[in-house]
């Protein structure tokens, strides 16, 4: 069948709740991807900040492979080796003390939330505690995650969302003051914003905002699902200033392909939140997925991903800062890492569209941002490649 006539398909047959690009991928290959008609793309966005390792990493497929005839699934009602190990690296790579895995980022925040919740219930047995979110932030699509999502039109025909929420902005310690009330039980932020527009916490902020919290006994969660795993050269986003939170959220590239995702939190919250029979999920942490990630953090730590991120990710940060320079469209490169933002004074489809016909993979994050989220084991020569290619696009739309 042609392309056209699956996309034709796809566009009867699928609920339209995204404008899809027109192409149909069909395997990839490392920093590759190839349509159904065997054109490659070069892919600066690795499904969303998902496939770190790549496409087709045999290693990893492998051990999906051999735990697929081991066994898929048990509940939660039984141990599962996988689940032990992951969540044993996961303490290991965090610091962090519990673990609870999801199926998907949006759940791990809605886990976050109602943690957070219980904690202040168990303090003073109130109903009303309040959340402190950042405007322009993305924490998912269920009613919980949306409603700490500071972007209005997304959650407007939704509405009422949780309730109890309050909007303050990033990186603005002032408008996280006026916020705080002796309702607040949590400030939740995203490290670095992904779907806001690439925007990281400044260490001043979230320095501030922790001493403010530790002060009140206010749970700091971050998200990590976009910024974390690798993608800005540490593990997680706040390592690379010392800001440990009491709870964070991972998904995307927890399970590098896998659908996977977790909260986790200190001992003081796990001591002091969710108990036997609080919170559930019938697939989290399920012996597959869990395997994923048991394999996901062996290969970043042998085949060194998190210095590969530092150099690659340096050298990302050099080209886009040049070519930031030699286009007075771009307004400003932002981002650390493999994760990385630039704000044009214009609107960015075109851009992406124009790439995407020279076979290179690009996203926007907002109108105006270009996100660059390749995967993490992405080359220097990747870089070059990508450059080439936006270099040619921009020439384009001028
Ligand atoms: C993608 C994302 C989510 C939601 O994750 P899903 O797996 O799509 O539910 C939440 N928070 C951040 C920061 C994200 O980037």
């Amino acid at each position: 069948m042609s392309m056209r006539s699956y996309i034709d398909e796809a566009e009867s047959a699928l609920l339209h709740t995204y404008n899809r690009y027109p192409v149909v991928l069909d395997k990839g290959d490392g920093v590759s991807l190839y349509d159904i008609e065997g054109k490659r793309y070069l892919d600066f966005v690795s499904g969303i900040g998902v496939f770190a390792l790549g496409y087709h990493n045999e290693e990893y497929n492998d051990a999906l492979k051999a735990q697929i005839d081991k066994l898929l699934h048990t509940s939660n009602y039984y141990y599962n080796v996988p689940a032990i190990e992951a969540a044993k690296k996961l303490k290991e790579i965090s610091g962090m003390d519990r673990v609870f895995f999801t199926n998907s980022g949006a759940e791990a925040v809605e886990g976050v939330i109602k943690a957070a919740r219980k904690y202040a219930y168990l303090k003073d047995g109130k109903t009303d505690h309040e959340i402190i979110a950042m405007n322009h932030s993305f924490h998912g699509r269920t009613m919980g995650a949306l409603s700490v999502t500071g972007t209005p039109k997304y959650r407007e025909a939704f509405e009422p969302g949780i309730g109890n929420i309050r909007f303050a902005d990033l990186n603005d310690f002032d408008s996280v003051l006026s916020q705080i009330t002796d309702k607040t039980c949590a400030v939740l932020m995203e490290t670095v914003q992904g779907e806001g527009g690439i925007h990281p916490a400044s260490e001043e902020f979230l320095r501030s905002v922790k001493a403010l919290c530790e002060e009140r006994d206010i749970l700091l969660i971050l998200d990590e699902i976009q910024c974390g795993m690798g993608r800005t050269g540490e593990y997680f986003a706040w390592q690379r200033y010392g800001v440990k939170p009491d709870m964070m959220t991972s998904a995307k590239a927890l399970g590098c392909g896998v659908p996977v995702g977790a909260f986790l939190m200190t001992e003081k919250v796990g001591a002091h939140s969710l108990q036997a029979g609080d919170h559930g999920t019938t697939y989290g942490g399920n012996p597959f997925a869990c395997a994923a990630i048991v394999k996901v953090l062996e290969l970043f730590e042998k085949n060194g991903v998190l210095d590969n991120v530092k150099r690659v990710g340096a050298y990302l940060e050099q080209r886009l800062d040049s070519f930031a320079k030699a286009h007075p469209e771009v307004k400003e490169r932002r981002g650390t890492g493999l994760m990385q933002g630039l704000e044009f004074d214009r609107p960015v489809a075109p851009y992406i569209n124009a790439a995407l016909e020279k076979g290179l993979i690009l996203i926007n994050a907002g109108q105006n941002v270009i996100r660059f989220l390749p995967p993490l084991v992405t080359g220097e020569e990747h870089v070059d490649e990508m450059i080439g290619i936006l270099e040619a696009c921009a020439a384009q739309n001028n």
